[in-house]
């Protein structure tokens, strides 16, 4: 959903500054706060309100804060192009971030693959930060939060837990560099960086992109033409839309555009043959199998209560492994919002 602001013709355009957040004399509920105002969320593509992540529940502390430089997602390189251009932001943003929640230990993770962003934030790391900087094994999918905590810290972050369960907080790289490049002027989040590409695109690249505009405006610009699907996000975890005319969020960290030979539209889909590729595929050792028959008959509260369907992160492996061509991962979101409905209608 999104609205039309229409611009008023005389307007400055100026950037309206609030209150700088001090970082040597903020005390952490005035960081929250400062996160909150800026309208900062999970730029991962999560896009969950950042100072709500940063709320410690009680009786709970922050041992580990861990900053997501992994990027797992195919075609996506945003986070890479932050961890390229922005280590002076991404410091600035971990300092923030360590006066709010006094971590023990700090860690940037990285996969392999980045081997030059490592090498840069090595290098810009300033001397007075205990940041310990680990280079992890290319793997689907690294980055998911709790993949990432058991790959640094060799904690297993039980079924249906937060990371903090286990003490630890897990802060996208992008969303770091936002901190550090906003909170010290008292500005709001207005742009985001975004990897426009695929095969149906001419001028592929890492692109600013004002937050709030239309996709159909910016496939315009990038040379996309003979195009069947898009999706905003990566092929494996983004959503495939079925409408141009929408606009871009705080959650769109990738926009990648496919011809029609390179699609599965026209796939067929078969029956499950119990091959079990998906559960040799899943990462939290799910059952996709039975999970998919029971979408199939709607058993959506079986699917929660005996096969832990809210664990599932949407990876997308098992629906990449399967050779029916079953959509699992299709199932189990629209699974998993009607669960999540008839949760929130339970309480309320
Ligand atoms: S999408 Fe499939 S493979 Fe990924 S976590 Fe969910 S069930 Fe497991
Ligand atoms: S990979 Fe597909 S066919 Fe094989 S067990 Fe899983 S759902 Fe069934």
């Amino acid at each position: 959903m999104g609205i039309y602001i229409e611009s008023f013709p005389s307007s400055s355009q100026e950037v309206i500054e609030g209150r700088a957040i001090d970082l040597a004399n903020a005390t952490a509920a005035e960081i929250l706060s400062g996160i909150q105002n800026a309208g900062i969320v999970g730029l991962g593509g999560a896009a969950f309100p950042t100072h709500v992540k940063l709320s410690i529940p009680e009786g709970k502390t922050c041992k580990y804060l861990i900053i997501n430089g992994v990027e797992c997602e195919p075609y996506l390189t945003t986070d890479h192009r932050v961890m390229l251009e922005q280590q002076e932001d991404i410091f600035m943003g971990l300092r923030y971030l360590i006066k709010a929640l006094s971590p023990q230990k700090v860690y940037i993770g990285i996969e392999a693959n980045k081997r030059d962003a490592f090498e840069k934030l090595e290098q810009y790391k300033p001397l007075d930060l205990a940041v310990e900087m680990v280079l992890l094994p290319v793997k689907y999918p690294q980055g998911a939060e709790k993949m990432l905590v058991t790959a640094i810290t060799g904690l297993e972050v039980p079924s249906g837990k937060l990371p903090i369960e286990v003490g630890a907080v897990v802060i996208n790289v992008a969303t770091t560099a936002e901190i550090g490049r906003l909170l010290p002027h008292g500005r709001g989040i207005q742009e985001r960086v975004i990897t426009i590409t695929g095969p149906g695109i001419a001028k592929k690249g890492n692109y600013l992109i004002t937050i709030g505009t239309p996709l159909r405006f910016i496939l315009d610009q990038v040379g996309a033409e003979d195009i069947k699907e898009v999706f905003m996000g990566g092929p494996m975890m983004g959503v495939s839309v079925s409408n141009l005319d929408i606009p871009i969020t705080k959650g769109t960290s990738g926009i990648v555009a496919f011809k029609p030979q390179q699609t599965l539209e026209n796939q067929a889909e078969y029956a499950c043959i119990r091959c079990g590729a998906c559960l040799d595929a899943c990462p939290l050792s799910l059952n996709p199998s039975q999970l998919g028959i029971l979408a199939k008959n709607e058993s959506y509260d079986l699917m929660a209560s005996e096969h832990h369907l809210l664990d599932c992160f949407e990876c997308g492996s098992c629906s990449y492994v399967c050779p029916s061509n079953i959509p699992l991962v299709q199932y189990f979101r629209v699974s998993k919002s009607i669960v999540r409905k008839r949760q929130a209608k339970a309480k309320s």
